[in-house]
């Protein structure tokens, strides 16, 4: 069965209207095989006004539903989520050529963060807070915030939007999603999953969740909107230098979830053994495109050459393959853009003096994917390529011999999300852990930086932006805060000791 077959079949048992992905104007492709899969009916500026006119509607609505009635909306989005997780699991792999159990795991995040939001909904806490008034008291609400625009990347096509959406739910807002013009039908088929949840629910507001099929154009009048209380952006710093500045104009509020650079520290004392499977997972697992994917590596001095040899072997062994039909850990890259980034860093690198290790072509399926070889490039030093993130399996390694000075290459770069530092010493990882430290939203000691339970508080600083979404109190993010006093007394004492002679 062709992949735009076997693609069709599973919208068709998810429940979405073939009407929405046949013979519009936006080719959706598979970067398993490069065949198309999909031809999408888009929005436009238009629509997408419009859309949000709908939302503002729903919004006043649902605001007024108590919470944990809210959450169970999210209780039952979890339930159709494990009905669907298969099919829903092999159309995330195919559209975005994740491995079969990536797929499935991407999916386990949205129920994982339904049962967090479900939770949460029975929790959205406010403080007391001690006034220096007597017989008054004060104290801060949390209320919903609006309608709420979520614009998500390619790589994670559907769990992003979960994190968001369970959230936005259960804290009483509208979601509208403007997904990857890459990922299309998962979003298609999220909303499907979710509409299913919806008509369970039978209370819910028309028009509370909404997806707009288009490009960045569309996303725009999200993000211009004075109607749109807060954009949650995922995506390049690319995408957030334009995003960020114009939700700022008009005073919005953002949730920025940009690029990574991550890197990890190898010292005298780390467990070699742990540092290489960690490295060479995160390095290479998901070809390279996860946001917390390891692209940089220090590795001490001392312990060079009983690593680095040793990580360049298993660069070299590792499968590369169709991930639907081997078990190979490196699948595609999303498409030829994301394979010519790659080699024009690969070129920069060797430029700069780095030795490049792998980073070929690799002769899979047809000539419309584009598999690599991940590349591993020992650096002479921090330059160039090595301060920017190409989104493809690339490992810049660097050779260090003193701790402060490492700690300072490591936060020399612009963004800022995830870290990891491996090592058996209580001052080194405490210092790495502590103020002058990592300064990324994500330091892990003796693990890699990709990957995230959804239960922390998931984000970066810097370049990466300085959102936080998922779990810990992410939500407040969601709501906006009131600070109340009440005055029980019979006194109106007035500041400066004014006094208005009324009587
Ligand atoms: P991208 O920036 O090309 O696109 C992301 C989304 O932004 C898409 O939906 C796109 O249509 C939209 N967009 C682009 N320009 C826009 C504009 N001017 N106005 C409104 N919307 C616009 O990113 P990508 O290639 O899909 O994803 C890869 C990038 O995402 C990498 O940089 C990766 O690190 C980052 N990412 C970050 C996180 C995180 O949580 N920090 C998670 C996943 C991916």
């Amino acid at each position: 069965m062709s992949l735009a077959t076997e693609a069709k079949t599973l919208l068709d048992q998810l429940g979405v209207d073939a009407a929405l992905y046949t013979g519009g104007p936006m080719a959706s492709f598979s970067p398993v095989t490069g065949e198309q899969i999909g031809a999408l009916v888009t929005d436009t500026p238009a629509t997408a006004e419009a859309a949000i006119a709908r939302a503002k509607v729903a919004f006043k609505a649902w605001r007024e539903v108590p919470a944990p009635k809210r959450g169970e909306l999210v209780r039952l989005l979890g339930e159709e989520l494990r009905a669907a997780k298969d099919a829903l699991g092999r159309l995330v792999s195919i559209e975005a050529g994740k491995s079969p159990s990536e797929g499935l795991g991407e999916v386990q995040e949205m129920i994982d963060i339904c049962d967090f939001a479900v939770g949460l909904s029975r929790q959205l806490y406010g403080l007391t807070i001690a006034t220096e008034r007597p017989g008054h008291r004060m104290m801060e609400t949390w209320h919903p915030l609006g309608v709420v625009g979520v614009i998500s990347a390619f790589n994670f096509p559907v769990a992003v939007w979960s994190w968001n959406t369970a959230l936005a739910l259960v804290c009483g807002n509208s979601v509208i999603w403007k997904p990857s013009e890459k990922t299309p039908l998962t979003a298609l088929a999220s909303q499907a999953i979710l509409e299913r949840a919806l008509a369970r629910f039978g209370a819910a507001p028309a028009d509370l969740s909404q997806v707009l099929i288009g490009a960045g154009d569309v996303g725009n009048t999200l993000v211009e909107s004075h109607d749109v209380a807060l954009i949650s952006a995922t995506g390049s710093t690319r995408m957030g230098r334009i995003v960020g500045p114009k939700v700022a104009a008009r005073f919005g509020r953002s949730i920025l979830e940009l690029g990574g650079n991550n890197a990890g520290i190898v010292c005298p004392s780390a467990d070699l053994d742990m540092a290489l499977r960690a490295v060479a997972f995160g390095a290479m697992g998901t070809a390279g495109q996860r946001c917390t994917t390891m692209r940089r590596l220090f590795v001490h001095e001392s312990v060079y050459d009983a690593l680095v040899p040793r990580l360049i072997k298993a660069y070299a062994s590792v499968s590369v393959g169709n991930p639907l039909e081997t078990q190979a850990l490196v699948g595609p890259l999303i498409d030829k853009l994301a394979f010519d980034a790659m080699q024009s860093a690969l070129e920069a690198a060797r430029a700069a003096g780095g030795k490049v290790h792998g980073g070929a072509r690799a002769s899979v399926a047809s000539n419309a994917a584009y598999y690599v070889h991940p590349a591993l490039v020992e650096m002479p030093e921090q330059t160039g390529p090595v301060l920017e993130e190409t989104f493809a399996p690339i490992l810049y390694v660097m050779k260090y011999n003193d701790f402060d000075a490492v700690l300072e290459s490591h936060n020399a770069v612009g963004a800022g999300l995830s870290s990891s530092i491996f090592t058996l010493d209580m001052r080194e990882m405490e210092t790495f852990l502590s103020a002058r430290g990592s300064d990324c939203g994500i330091a892990n000691v003796n693990i890699g930086t990709s990957g995230a339970e959804i239960g922390g508080a998931f984000g970066g600083e810097k370049e990466t932006g300085g959102g936080r979404e998922s779990g810990s109190d992410a939500w407040k993010g969601y709501m906006r805060r009131a600070t109340n006093t009440i005055n029980f007394s019979r006194e109106l004492p007035l500041a400066q000791g004014v006094v208005f002679d009324i009587d």
